[in-house]
C-alpha cells in the first residue's frame, strides 16, 4: 500500500488534481482510499458526485464514540473510498488534531485494508504549521508530491513545504516523489518548474495544462475522467497517474534559499523584456 500526501499553496489545485489522478488510477483498476485533511471537507466531492460527506469530526461530535466505518467512509467513483477529516470551526483550534483523530479512528475501524493499492491524503498545505505534517508525523504518508505553478508564491510555498518535508525525511522514511505543475500559463513555466524540481533534487513528474473543462466538470460535481473521458485533459490526468504509479525516484528534498529561488525565476526568463 502506497500512502501519498499532496501538498501545495492554497488554491493551487491540490483537491482537483488529487481527485482526477485518483479517478485515473481507479479507472485503471487500482484500489484507493482518499483521506481529505482539510477542514473545508472538499477533497472527495468530485469522486462522490457532490454527496455531502459528513466529516469524521462532525460524526464523532454527533454520535460519540460509537462510530462505525460506514458512518465516515463513502464509496465513490469506481469504488474509491472517501473520507473527510473535517476540522474545527474556522479560526478556532488546530486542523492537525482533526487529522490525527481521523487517522486513528480509520485505523481502529480497520479502514486500511490490505487490498488497497493507494491511500491519498489531500492536505491543507498553505501554512507550514504543525497540522501540515500530521499525515507524515503519524507515520502514514510516505510519499510526497507538491502541486505548484510558475507563480512566485506557488514556488515559494513549494520550497517551504520542502523544508518541512526535509526535516521529517531526515529522521524518518518520508520521501519526495516529485513536483506536479498545475499550469497557470506563466511564460516558460515548464522550464522553470523543471529547473525548480531539479534544484530541489526531485523531478517534475508531470505538467498539467490549464483547461476550462476542469471547471465544467467541477460544476457537474465530477472529475474530468468521469465527466468526459475523451477530452485531452483526461489524458493528462492519466499520464500523471501513470507517472506516479511507475515512479521510482524518491528523495530527501533540498530546499533553496529565498534569494536562490528568486534568482532561478530570473534565470528562467519570464522576466525577459522587463527590467
Ligand atoms: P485549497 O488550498 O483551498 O484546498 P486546492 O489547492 O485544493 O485549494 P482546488 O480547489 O483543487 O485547489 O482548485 C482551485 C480551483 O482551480 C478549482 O475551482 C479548480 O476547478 C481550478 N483548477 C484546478 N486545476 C485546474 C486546471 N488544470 N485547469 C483549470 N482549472 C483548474
Ligand atoms: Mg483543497
Amino acid at each position: 500500500m502506497r500512502q501519498i500526501a499532496i501538498y501545495g499553496k492554497g488554491g493551487i489545485g491540490k483537491s482537483t488534481t488529487t481527485q482526477n489522478t485518483v479517478a485515473a488510477l481507479a479507472d485503471a483498476g487500482k484500489k484507493i482510499m482518499v483521506v481529505g485533511c482539510d477542514p473545508k471537507a472538499d477533497s472527495t466531492r468530485l469522486l462522490l458526485n457532490g454527496l455531502n460527506q459528513k466529516t469524521v469530526l462532525d460524526t464523532l461530535r454527533d454520535e460519540g464514540e460509537d462510530v462505525i466505518l460506514e458512518d465516515v467512509l463513502r464509496t465513490g467513483f469506481k469504488d474509491v473510498k472517501c473520507v473527510e477529516s473535517g476540522g474545527p470551526e474556522p479560526g478556532v483550534g488546530c486542523a492537525g488534531r482533526g487529522i490525527i483523530t481521523s487517522i486513528n479512528l480509520l485505523e481502529s475501524l480497520g479502514a486500511y485494508t490490505d487490498d488497497l493499492d493507494y491511500v491519498f491524503y489531500d492536505v491543507l498545505g498553505d501554512v507550514v504549521c504543525g497540522g501540515f505534517a500530521m499525515p507524515i508525523r503519524e507515520g502514514k504518508a510516505r510519499e510526497i508530491y507538491i502541486v505548484a505553478s510558475g507563480e512566485l508564491m506557488a514556488l515559494y510555498a513549494a520550497n517551504n513545504i520542502c523544508k518541512g518535508v526535509q526535516k521529517y525525511a531526515k529522521t524518518g522514511g518520508v520521501r519526495m516523489g516529485g513536483i506536479i505543475c498545475n499550469s497557470r500559463k506563466v511564460d516558460k513555466e515548464y522550464d522553470l518548474l523543471k529547473a525548480f524540481a531539479e534544484e530541489i533534487g526531485t523531478q517534475l513528474i508531470h505538467f498539467l495544462p490549464r483547461d476550462n473543462v476542469v471547471q465544467r466538470a467541477e460544476i457537474k460535481k465530477k472529475t474530468v475522467i468521469d465527466y468526459d473521458p475523451t477530452v485531452a485533459q483526461a489524458d493528462e490526468y492519466r499520464k500523471l497517474a501513470k507517472n506516479i504509479d511507475e515512479n521510482t525516484m524518491f528523495v530527501i528534498p533540498n530546499p533553496m534559499t529565498q534569494d536562490r529561488l528568486e534568482e532561478l525565476m530570473m534565470e528562467h526568463g519570464f522576466m525577459e523584456g522587463l527590467d
